[in-house]
């Protein structure tokens, strides 16, 4: 008997004529990710051939990896005549504990002698009369023992493990997330890298009111993130001169408003360059001021590229419940400034009006402040398999 590891595609299933699309940058997606397997896959399963026996840390892996259903522990063997398959089955569950189960065929050849119903009663009854301590329980069983006749092979599976879902990265094309040191930005990162979005990702710094530290940990944020989408670039943009200038030269209760319509001016020009479609970031409606709906539609309007807000309808504590599953909570809450955090008025507005928001913006040169932030960007090319680079802060 031979171990081996097989996917179930879930919702991928569905896609008919886009199916071997979605397949092939699943496949290429679990190369990128685990080095050492071989992959072989048809419309309805993908099977991981593991170079070494560490099966563990391959599933622990695809658990991490869009775009997969279930993770199946399986075992294989040539010979398919009853008797086989029942000492098999026998040698496999004999050391298992569990005290309820059943057995369930399917019979992918249909030519095979025995049909299902049959093989099934036999199978059941085989493992009654070897382990008398089971019980079957064909509704609520603990173990499902499944039994899957292919055309030379046969199958044999109990143990499965679930996977992400969602499709596989890249499917949908790329997006630029807007990447605060926050809670929510990594979420709703994590939310797009879900539906297939590859992303990259862009930060706005303030250096001296914004320290090392703060770039830091959005990078080990960013790194975190790779787990799940496999490198990320990430954008960073000075935005010292445009944050003061505002500070500068506008009423403070439109600050946030205004370096707001600023930071997605620049997000929608860098995402266009890298040949993203969409923004994303982690807005949720009514949180703070700049994310009521009056705010959100101020701001938005700067820009024609859609932006995603994964977590619009989220509560807070849905979010923190995300953020520590996905491993990105204890990052966030690290104490270091945001840039956003340091220009905060008392008195943000919260129904801004777009036609004030013109006028006050408009005492600036704000295209050409704009335009050198993005002539000096610099990108970082964080990879998913070097070792925590920014262990250091945490
Ligand atoms: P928190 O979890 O504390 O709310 P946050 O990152 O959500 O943190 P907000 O002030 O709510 O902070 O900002 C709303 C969104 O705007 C963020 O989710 C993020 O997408 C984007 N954003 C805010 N500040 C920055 C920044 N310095 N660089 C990049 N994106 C930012
Ligand atoms: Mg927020």
């Amino acid at each position: 008997m031979e171990k081996v590891i097989f996917l179930k595609y879930g919702e991928l299933s569905t896609k008919k004529d886009n199916r071997n699309f979605f397949l092939k940058k699943l496949n290429e997606n679990i190369l990128n990710t685990l080095k050492d397997v071989r992959v072989e896959y048809d419309f309805g399963r993908m099977f991981i051939y593991p170079s070494h026996n560490n099966y563990e840390e391959v599933v622990s892996k695809l658990q991490n990896i869009f775009g997969i259903h279930e993770i199946v522990i399986a075992y294989k063997f040539l010979e398919r005549e009853i008797e086989t398959i029942e000492n098999n089955l026998l040698a496999l569950i004999k050391d298992e504990e569990f005290l309820t189960f059943k057995v369930e065929v399917k019979r992918s050849d249909k030519t095979y002698p025995l049909d299902g119903m049959t093989l099934r009663k036999e199978l059941g009854a085989f493992v009654l009369k070897h382990k008398n301590n089971l019980k079957v329980d064909v509704n609520n069983p603990e173990v499902i023992i499944n039994v899957e006749i292919r055309k030379n092979e046969v199958l044999i599976y109990y143990q499965t493990v679930k996977g992400l879902g969602g499709y596989p990265v890249g499917t949908q094309g790329k997006g630029l997330l807007m990447l605060s040191g926050g809670i929510d930005s990594p979420v709703a990162g994590y939310m797009a890298i879900k539906r297939g979005i590859k992303l990259e990702a862009i930060y706005f710094e303030s250096p001296p009111h914004t320290s090392e530290n703060a770039l830091n940990k959005v990078q080990s944020l960013a790194k975190i993130l790779t787990k799940y989408n496999g490198e990320l670039k990430l954008h960073i943009i000075n935005f010292t001169e445009i944050q003061e200038e505002i500070y500068k030269n506008m009423p403070h209760e439109y600050l946030i408003t205004i370096m707001r319509r600023m930071m997605y001016r620049i997000g929608a020009i860098v995402a266009f360059k890298r040949g993203a479609k969409v923004l994303i970031n982690g807005e949720s409606i009514g949180q703070v001021a700049s994310q009521t709906l009056t705010s959100m539609a101020v701001v938005n309007e700067v820009v024609k590229m859609p932006v995603i807000r994964p977590l619009c309808c989220f509560d807070k504590l849905e979010i923190i419940d995300i953020a520590k599953k996905i491993g990105t909570y204890e990052t966030s809450i690290l104490p270091y400034e945001d840039c956003c955090t340091i220009f905060v008025p008392t008195h943000p507005v919260i129904n801004p009006v777009l036609e004030k928001a013109k006028e006050y913006e408009s005492s600036i040169n704000y295209e050409e402040l704009i335009y050198k932030a993005i002539k000096n960007e610099k990108i970082i090319t964080i990879t998913n398999n070097s070792e925590n680079d920014f262990a250091d802060i945490l």
